[in-house]
């Protein structure tokens, strides 16, 4: 196994309100966009800890700012595909998952100068409810994914998939390398701390503690961030509790604990990640259809 190779950092680049499962597609034009903005402080701060991030774009988002993703590339980021309308994959067909993929492919293929390698799923759905989505991600010619979260939530998880980077089979047979975001294992449960309500919840000690743990077992540990989360002046909607504790909380704090973060521990992108092993090391497989390990 490759030993001492650098952490991972991911974005996943779409506005405040595309990932509000409450807002409707349809009510995405009434509110108000801030995803430049955002985006450009995301920038900054990435710029001046000199970290690189993949940046997993949504379609809709490269669509009304087709200057987006020419900037994020030529600060030395890679530019991977996050789908085009921010749908629950094991909602849709396998024929809306393919048009809703090719439309966000399409886009992105005619905006980036590098090859489209890589594709996250909204809020992580690619489940076993849904591994055909695998097969088409490699018809489309995409080799790594990053959208099993080894944990169980009601929303998402694969909580038996392994905690490290592996080669995942698909139904078809065919391979892609697969990067789960970082989580903690547990007697009963796989702890997330790496992105999202986790890493805005947690303090920072304790995700310093286990970006610690991932670098000495000799593993890259996986983090994700969302733009949004930079933007704590973003409109508030009338949502039920949780929801806003998931969209709203301790995001005044995210803004120093990132760049504490990009200071302790360097981010390389997945893409350089995935070269990496392959000149270093295999991956080891799995499926679903393996034993858990
Ligand atoms: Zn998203």
């Amino acid at each position: 196994m490759p030993s001492g190779l650098p952490n991972a950092l991911t974005v996943d680049l779409e506005d405040w309100y595309h990932s509000v499962l409450e807002v409707e597609p349809s009510d995405w034009p009434r509110h108000e966009d801030r995803v430049a903005s955002a985006t450009e402080r995301l920038l900054a701060c990435l710029a001046e800890r000199g970290a690189r991030a993949t940046f997993f774009v949504l379609g809709h988002v490269a669509e009304r700012h087709p200057e987006l993703v020419p900037a994020i590339e030529a600060a030395g980021h890679e530019i991977a595909c996050h789908g085009y309308a921010h749908r629950l994959v094991y909602t849709q067909s396998p024929e809306e998952f393919r048009d809703d993929l090719h439309r966000s492919l399409s886009l992105l293929r005619g905006q980036a100068k590098t090859p489209i390698r890589g594709y996250r799923a909204a809020y992580w759905s690619i489940t076993r409810a849904c591994p055909w989505a695998l097969d088409i991600l490699a018809d489309e010619g995409l080799v790594y994914d990053s959208s099993l979260y080894p944990t169980r939530t009601s929303l998402y998880g694969v909580p038996d998939a392994p905690r490290r980077p592996f080669r995942l089979r698909t139904p078809g047979g065919r391979e892609l390398a697969e990067f789960p975001p970082s989580v903690l294992r547990f007697p009963f449960r796989n702890l997330p701390f790496a992105g999202g309500i986790y890493l805005r919840l947690l303090p920072y000690w304790f995700v310093r503690w286990a970006m610690r743990r991932f670098r000495r077992a000799g593993r890259p540990a996986l983090v994700y961030i969302h733009p949004p989360e930079f933007d704590p002046d973003k409109p508030r909607l009338p949502l039920r509790f949780g929801a806003r504790v998931l969209h709203y909380a301790r995001l005044d704090a995210f803004r120093v604990k990132v760049p504490r973060l990009l200071a302790d521990f360097a981010f390389i992108t997945l893409g350089e990640l995935l070269d990496q092993y392959a000149a270093n090391g295999s991956l080891p497989t799995w499926s679903f259809g393996s034993r858990k390990w």
